[in-house]
């Protein structure tokens, strides 16, 4: 209410002085979302974010977590309030260097007064204090802090930030993170990108651990993987760090396959790079939970994180090559849109079928040919959900996955090879570091290609059924022998 009297007087005063309506606008709050079309709570308008500092500690036995982050953003409109995606209790919000207010809306917005309103392009610095149990902290139904026996996991997508850290939640903005934590003595605390402090002892039975991501990232890409590993470091032949770490509760068997493929990180990442453009990152690795801690894979940025569970039967190199290939779709171009999950998962899905005939397993060709006919009949419900748009309820389903892969299998036979593999290098090169949506890989595809892609896409991306491939499936094509590996990668 007073809101409305004071924004008419504000215009009311700039006709009588024939001041221009758009400089004499009152601030007025940022939106509580990104405009995601599945999640239009997540992610907030007015202000866009360059750098997350997120100081920490964290005890396992507790699950005590209590932190200071602080936000360099700037305003991207004259701000009056705006909103944080945050689940835990706050103690206190300051806005550039003011004590500001600050209410919880529902379960994961956090409604931020700064004291002064801060003006369009001004820079914007947060600064918020905090403390919980966060694995007794329910958001949109649900927890996603995950606690182990030996200390916690922050790996989910697209909800995790909330329980650790206040973000701008949505992948269309990006930024720089230092994430510092301290945990009691001979417990790891492994995140994204470089390690500035490795164990270094703070005080009386507490280590501080640092890293550094110096290249924009997504929040749900930011991960915390805390507890008992087995560590190694080693360095890229460019120079970047590498850090893996293994569970100890691992058994010996596990630990062995889990090393055999996550320690060929780095030369599988050269080899992703050779196929679609240059290794977007300067860190490497992976981390290996313990088996079942979370009972998938994700693609964490620089590092992803794998479940033990995945190498019980052995190494699956075809796993760490979905993960690595998301370095470059999904993480270094990230979606514009949750509904657009198939340019992640389609793509990262296509690179196993690669590696496959890389290792003389079965070609891409002799992969989708199996897909298409044997592993789903054409009655099979799988042809009912639209990989182009899945629904929130289904945003990991199969679909999502194998007819994404084929999608750009057929892509491929349209286009030919050096066309197909120009346009995935241009699309990690002039998106580097960004989003993009269906609508503008389309746009690319057809630029390079000459190609109308229109009744294609619409066809295997928004059309329930089977599409046709132009194929005859009279014959029953044999399981290629990387098909079981390719499917335990599914998160
Ligand atoms: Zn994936």
């Amino acid at each position: 209410m007073l809101r409305r009297t004071v924004t008419v007087t504000a215009a009311v005063l700039a006709v009588i002085l024939g001041v221009q309506a758009g400089a004499q606008a009152a601030p007025t709050p940022g939106s509580p979302g990104a405009g995601d079309v599945y999640y239009p709570e997540y992610g907030n308008g007015g202000y866009d974010v360059a750098h997350y500092d997120i100081r920490l500690r964290y005890h396992p036995a507790t699950d005590r977590l209590t932190g200071t982050t602080t936000i360099l953003a700037s305003a991207t409109q004259d701000l009056s309030r705006f909103n944080l995606d945050f689940a835990l209790a706050t103690q206190s919000v300051r806005v550039n260097n003011r004590a500001a207010t600050f209410t919880k809306q529902g379960d994961h917005e956090l409604v931020v007064t700064p004291a002064r309103p801060v003006a369009r392009g001004a820079p914007l610095t947060i600064v918020v204090e905090y403390d919980d149990i966060p694995s007794t902290v329910v958001a949109a139904g649900f927890t996603s802090w995950n606690r182990t026996p030996d200390g916690a996991l922050a790996v989910n997508e697209p909800e995790i930030a909330w329980w650790w850290y206040p973000s701008n939640d949505h992948p269309t903005d990006k930024a720089g993170f230092d994430v510092s934590i301290l945990v009691p003595t001979g417990v790891e605390a492994i995140s994204n990108g470089t390690p500035t402090r490795w164990a270094v002892p703070a005080f009386g039975g507490w280590d501080r651990w640092s890293w550094r991501q110096d290249k924009p990232q997504a929040t749900y890409l930011t991960f915390l993987a805390i507890g008992d590993f087995d560590t190694y470091q080693d360095t890229s032949a460019d120079g970047s760090p590498i850090v893996t770490a293994y569970n100890t509760r691992l058994d010996a068997a596990t630990a062995a396959a889990a090393r055999t493929s996550v320690e060929r990180s780095d030369e599988i990442t050269d080899w992703l790079a050779g196929l679609v453009g240059p290794y977007p990152f300067g860190a490497r690795g992976g981390v290996v939970t313990g088996a079942g801690d979370q009972g998938f894979a994700l693609e964490t940025q620089t590092r992803p994180v794998y479940d033990g569970r995945s190498f019980i039967r052995g190494s699956n190199n075809s796993l760490v090559v979905h993960e690595l290939a998301h370095q470059w779709f999904g993480d270094s171009v990230s979606v514009g849109q949750w509904k657009d999950i198939w340019l992640n998962e389609g793509f990262a899905s296509y690179a196993q079928w690669l590696w496959s005939e890389e290792q003389g397993e079965g070609t891409a060709a002799e992969i989708a040919d199996y897909v298409y006919s044997t592993v789903y009949p054409v009655d099979d419900p799988f042809w009912q959900v639209l990989p182009g748009d899945p629904g929130p309820e289904r945003l990991f389903d199969g679909a999502v996955y194998d007819r994404g892969a084929l999608t750009v299998h057929h892509l491929r036979e349209l286009v030919g090879d050096e066309d197909f593999f120009a346009i995935l290098r241009a699309w990690t090169d002039t998106r580097r570091y960004g989003d993009g949506t269906t609508p503008e890989f389309q746009a690319l595809a057809e630029r390079i290609s000459g190609v109308d892609l229109d009744a294609f896409l619409q066809e295997w991306l928004y059309t329930p059924g089977r599409p046709d491939r132009g194929v005859s499936t009279l014959s029953v094509p044999a399981e290629p022998k990387s098909w079981p590996k390719i499917v335990a990668a599914h998160h």
